[in-house]
């Protein structure tokens, strides 16, 4: 089967499996964790209906913090072209709930023009986020985006509700207790989609690594980049800070794959501990 008529089956969301095919083991994981599956020299993966490149001969399948539980489909091709078929168990992600209190009321349900910037703002971030999957531009682990703050409690996908208010919103990534001004540097090789002064995120850099992965630095003190740029991992980017709806200083870091949310955590780790599809025999 050609790539071409593969690329358009799985743009219909299912995956076809071909005479080649061989089925492999499953893994479990949890929503907003990846799974990966090494091993076989892979040159493409699909998965959720995408079809997109493999990193240094391993597939990973990013999985969305609010993908529906249950088995999922994941596909390898190697080198060959052939297709090997595993599956992915995604099991429901416990997520805690924090009370966060925003000085400025207006921040936390805005109304009238700043309703109206939120949401283009927001239209403007919807294209940012889900690029062309284009080859890969990084390898992981990725670099780090501060030399010195990068830990604290794991707050990704929690609830956060504002103020006591009934508005609640979850936690697309990880909130890192690094210092305004403290120097923040680009996870991967990329090109800046976004740079912009925001309602809610302030100061916020969206990076396009190839691939479909796009991180994003919210709260910034101070940008040094603009929109089109190209960047080197570890060149820096900005500088942390507490612009936009926050409660203190600290870098937001989010990470998305293939349009889905995940925990950063997980790509500034070692890849190999990742549950893997190609060990799970
Ligand atoms: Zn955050």
């Amino acid at each position: 089967m050609s790539i071409q008529r593969l690329v358009r089956l799985l743009g219909a969301a299912t995956l076809v499996i071909t005479a080649t095919s061989a089925t492999a083991g499953s893994v479990s994981i949890r929503q907003g964790d990846v799974a990966r599956w090494s091993g076989m020299e892979a040159s493409k993966c699909g998965y959720l209906g995408r079809l997109y490149p493999a990193v240094d001969g391993v597939c990973y399948y990013p999985t969305d913090m609010k993908a529906r539980t249950g088995r999922y489909d994941a596909a390898l091709y190697d080198a060959a072209g052939n297709q090997h078929i595993g599956h992915i168990d995604v099991t429901r992600r416990e997520c805690g709930k924090f009370d966060v209190k925003i000085e400025n009321e207006a921040l936390v349900n805005p109304q009238g023009a700043d309703l109206d910037r939120h949401l283009r703002e927001y239209r403007q971030v919807k294209r940012a986020i889900n690029p062309k999957r284009t080859e890969p531009r990084f390898t992981l682990p990725l670099g780090q985006p501060a030399s010195s703050g990068i830990g604290g409690d794991n707050d990704f996908c929690f609830e956060r509700r504002f103020n006591e208010l009934p508005y609640t919103s979850t936690h697309t990534g990880r909130d890192y207790p690094v210092a305004t001004g403290t120097t923040l540097s680009a996870v991967a090789d990329g090109k800046v989609v976004l740079a912009a002064d925001h309602f809610m995120t302030g100061n916020a850099i969206y990076i396009d690594h190839g691939d479909g992965l796009v991180s994003e630095y919210f709260h910034l003190s101070e940008m040094d980049v603009k929109e089109g740029d190209e960047v080197k991992k570890g060149q820096a980017i900005g500088k942390s800070g507490a612009t936009g709806r926050v409660s203190g200083p600290h870098l937001h870091l989010g990470v998305r794959w293939i349009n889905q949310r995940i925990n950063p955590d997980l790509l500034l780790a070692a890849p190999g501990e990742l549950p893997d599809i190609g060990t799970s025999q």
